[in-house]
């Protein structure tokens, strides 16, 4: 090969756009499919090498580093050094069933956060076959001409051949976080990483401009391949919440020990029991009462949760958000696809001619125009001030780029196919001046062509008839129309003059296009409302246009509206003021976003916010939620959002909503149920010891019940559905404190209903003459029947348990019902277990006698808690 065509490949910065397509042999066309496939054979995949997690063994001895196993662990040395060989291997099962369950349960857990990982995968746009096709950016092939704009995220290393107003932001690489403009003239041989301007960087971020680059790497060979870095920082399974409760948790365990062992001294020293039995006693009172598996119950809580987020359409970036998204009080949304379909369609079209209307529907360019007149113009800037394509399949019309944009380009072939000419030149449209203009040279010669927001181009267009146009645009939003103008000027030059612009165009017409409104979002709306969440919308089309939308969606106040000039004028305590009573803004600017995101919660909201351009990443980074569109957000405005809707929906939102509720409820559910049956068996053997009674359940007992109640009971809630009336609640507020008064009443109340209860059923069999073994089989199973009992109820914790579906349950807490009296009849009932846990066989009329004192229990805490919801009212 030739030698500058080598160095092309090893240094593309130092040669020219053309040097690199040769090197690579591609052309400014791109590759063909076929010729990409074989590079993609070849080269691999342009994925990053997976940055591999703790090893499957460190990951199962990790299992054992807890304050609970610890115990346990001491408990087996002693009771071995004791040559108590039963109690030895009770111990140890449990260590090792509670190891293998927390390694099983946490590794399902991860493997379901890297699935979700796996639906945010990075797309681009490359051109294949002369194509612009958008296709997963793992199938990117070195040669591949990538196209990109601002907010995208760069797939591969590229060699930039064309760029316009080009920006980067390469801290990931260079820790810089300004961004760095970019060109297409080579530069040094030696420049260092963060000089080459000519080069886009894998990773980095798109903040302005547009354009094209071939991939000189893909994968491993990228930059950031080689430093191995990105995504390394495996994320924690973790929420506020769950932090809060580890930290709960492990303090409570600390405290317990220490009572423990002040038990131990107080059972030798002062009861002066026997060693042994009061050492393990002990140790089963400090194995009942730590609640250890917590945290673990709370993570898999939050992993179902985001699978069941997942399943709507809604996907967790960052787990704290599951919890924020289901305390928001308002939801700010943009309008173009996520209140309304984006599937545009011109409907409408307003010319110094006269007025027109457009038949047919979708994309497909057919379709009356009546009545007829001379739309040539206005056609040829529709088509040429334009950057999607259409598309045709067996008879069926898409768009590839812009809805918007192919609408116009439907448009533009209903009145005359075939419109053509070679792009010289463009400024891309941009959120912030609203306005497109492309330069082509065609057979009218060089024309630029200008279509945007109709205010900002009638404004380029000098002051002619000026005020008629503003009042016929404001009359077509007012019918909720999306209203575009376009212009254009003849030209000289093959550049665009940007300031000759201004004022030098002449006005070609005003178009009118229909986006109907999405009819699940007006069914979401109104369930927002009705759970208590505003609902305003955000949008940067007009405001008449936004009005209209807002009234059809059904936002509690959409005639009033404030534009982004409005919000000009106040200052942010009168915006704080002012943005409550509002619904709707318009033309406003991400800028603005930010500052209502703000004000809005200053007034104490928790905001979840949508966003879709590079430059709404403040704002959503600021709301409590911010949620990024999966369809037509940029890659830059995923990064900032802790939620991605893979369908940019607001149905999906307050879905999620719905799911975030449910997953805090649950959170909430697990922790009411531990504790207070924690406590509960605690107190039983406590009393017991202090008072000098016989235990009414042996050690072993007790770190059996634990144990199975642990892997079954505590786990059923982590999979309970939502509550019925969970969106006719108003948003809990944000500093709610977990353990509130009426967590602390509800484990008190538990706990002395669990010790009522045991004792009673023990000192009952005691009375009729049962052996000490038969009176404590009777117990043990007392206590897993109320525990049970207590699963039922926590269950509801918001309506009442009497109802037909409370009773039927779910799949769930039958299974765990079904195995836990399994293993209860088979400790109860089977010769060799009996050996072990000291168990006698239980008369059938007593097993009945426990059962029934389940369902008094049962009864007693619903009554309560009927008593207590209503007297909240
Ligand atoms: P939302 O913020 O709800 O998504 P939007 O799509 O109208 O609404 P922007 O994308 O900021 O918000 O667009 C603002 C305005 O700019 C539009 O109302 C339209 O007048 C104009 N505009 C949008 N896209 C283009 C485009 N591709 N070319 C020219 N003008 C455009």
């Amino acid at each position: 090969m030739h030698h500058s065509l080598t160095s092309a490949l090893t240094h593309p910065h130092a040669h020219s756009g053309r040097t690199c397509l040769l090197a690579l042999v591609s052309g400014p066309g791109g590759l063909t499919g076929s010729e990409a496939a074989r590079r993609l054979a070849r080269h691999g995949p342009n994925r990053l090498p997976e940055v591999r997690g703790r090893g499957q063994v460190l990951r199962f001895l990790a299992q054992f580093h807890n304050v609970l196993i610890y115990v346990l662990l001491a408990a087996a040395l002693v009771t071995a050094a004791m040559q108590h060989w039963i109690d030895t291997g009770v111990i140890l099962a449990v260590v090792m069933a509670n190891a293998v369950i927390g390694f099983v349960q946490e590794g399902k857990a991860e493997a379901a956060m890297t699935a979700i990982r796996q639906m945010l995968a990075p797309q681009a746009a490359v051109l294949r076959d002369g194509q612009r096709v958008t296709l997963d950016a793992a199938g990117i092939v070195p040669g591949d001409i990538v196209l990109l704009e601002a907010g995208d995220k760069v797939p591969a290393d590229l060699r930039v051949i064309e760029a316009r107003g080009l920006a980067a932001q390469e801290a990931i690489l260079t820790g810089e976080s300004v961004p760095v403009e970019k060109d297409v003239d080579p530069v040094a041989f030696d420049a260092p990483l963060g000089d080459r301007r000519p080069m886009l960087w894998s990773g980095t971020l798109v903040t302005q401009g547009t354009a094209r680059g071939l991939v000189v790497a893909t994968g491993a060979g990228t930059e950031i391949g080689r430093i191995g870095g990105l995504l390394s920082g495996v994320e924690q399974l973790t929420t506020p919440l769950v932090a809060q409760m580890d930290h709960f948790a492990r303090w409570l365990s600390f405290l317990i020990l220490l009572a423990a062992a002040l038990l131990l001294a107080y059972g030798y020293f002062v009861g002066h029991l026997p060693f042994a039995d009061l050492f393990m006693t002990v140790v089963a009172i400090a194995v009942s009462s730590i609640p250890e598996g917590l945290p673990a119950v709370m993570t898999i809580t939050l992993a179902i949760g985001v699978q069941a987020m997942a399943r709507r359409h809604a996907i967790v970036r960052r787990l704290p958000a599951i919890e924020a998204i289901g305390s928001v009080s308002v939801i700010c949304t943009d309008k173009t696809g996520t209140l309304t379909r984006n599937e545009m369609v011109v409907a409408a079209v307003e010319t110094p001619e006269g007025s027109f209307t457009v038949a047919g529907d979708g994309y497909a360019p057919t379709g009356a125009i009546t009545p007829a007149g001379d739309l040539g113009r206005l056609a040829r800037a529709a088509a040429l001030c334009n950057d999607a394509t259409l598309r045709e399949r067996d008879g069926l019309w898409s768009v590839e780029g812009d809805p918007m944009e192919g609408a116009l380009l439907a448009f533009a072939g209903k009145v005359a196919p075939d419109i053509a000419a070679t792009r010289l030149d463009a400024i891309p449209f941009d959120s912030r001046h609203r306005f497109m203009a492309v330069l082509t040279d065609g057979p009218e010669g060089c024309v630029t062509h200008v279509k945007g927001a109709p205010e900002r181009v009638l404004r380029m267009c000098g002051d002619a008839e000026h005020a008629h146009w503003h009042d016929r645009a404001e009359a077509m939003a007012r019918g909720g129309l999306r209203v575009l103008a376009l212009a254009e000027r003849a030209e000289t030059a093959d550049r665009i003059d940007g300031t000759a612009l201004e004022g030098g165009l002449t006005f070609l017409g005003l178009i009118g296009l229909i986006d109907p409104p999405r009819p699940e979002a007006v069914a979401a709306v109104a369930e927002c409302r009705a759970a208590g969440i505003r609902v305003k919308m955000i949008t940067g089309d007009h405001a008449g246009t936004a009005a209209a939308i807002a009234a059809q969606i059904g936002l509690e106040n959409p005639h009033r509206v404030l534009t982004g000039q409005d919000l000009d004028k106040l200052d942010d305590a009168q915006l704080a003021l002012e943005v409550m009573g509002v619904d709707v803004f318009a033309r406003t600017s991400p800028e603005d976003k930010l500052r209502l995101v703000t004000a809005l919660q200053a007034n104490g909201l928790s905001v979840a916010m949508t966003g879709d351009g590079v430059n709404d990443a403040p704002a959503l980074k600021r709301a409590d939620a911010g949620i990024a569109m999966g369809l037509k957000g940029s890659e830059a405005a995923k990064e900032a959002a802790d939620l991605v809707l893979a369908d940019d929906n607001f149905a999906t939102i307050a879905a999620a909503v719905r799911e975030g509720r449910t997953v805090y409820d649950n959170l909430k559910k697990v922790i009411s149920w531990t504790l207070p049956t924690n406590a509960g068996e605690a107190m039983v053997v406590i009393t017991a010891l202090v008072a000098g009674h016989a235990l009414p359940l042996t050690a072993v007992q007790i770190l059996w019940v634990n144990l199975i109640t642990g892997i079954t009971l505590g786990l059923a809630l982590a999979f309970e559905p939502t509550e019925a009336g969970t969106m006719a609640r108003p948003p809990r507020r944000r500093d709610a404190p977990i353990l509130s008064g009426e967590l602390v009443w509800h484990v008190a109340l538990v706990a002395l209903l669990f010790l009522a209860a045991v004792f009673g059923m023990f000192s009952y069999a005691l009375d009729r003459g049962y052996p000490l073994a038969l009176a404590q089989t009777v117990a043990m199973n007392t206590l897993v029947v109320l525990e049970i009992a207590h699963l039922f109820f926590i269950r509801n914790i918001h309506g009442t348990s009497l109802t037909w579906d409370a009773v039927r349950g779910t799949r769930v807490v039958w299974t765990v019902v079904v195995v836990i009296t399994a293993a209860q009849f088979a400790v109860t009932y089977l010769p060799p277990l009996q050996a072990v846990l000291g168990t006698e066989p239980v008369p059938l009329a007593d097993g009945l006698l426990i059962v029934a004192l389940g369902a008094a229990f049962f009864a007693l805490i619903e009554i309560e808690k009927q008593i207590r919801l209503g007297l909240k009212g």
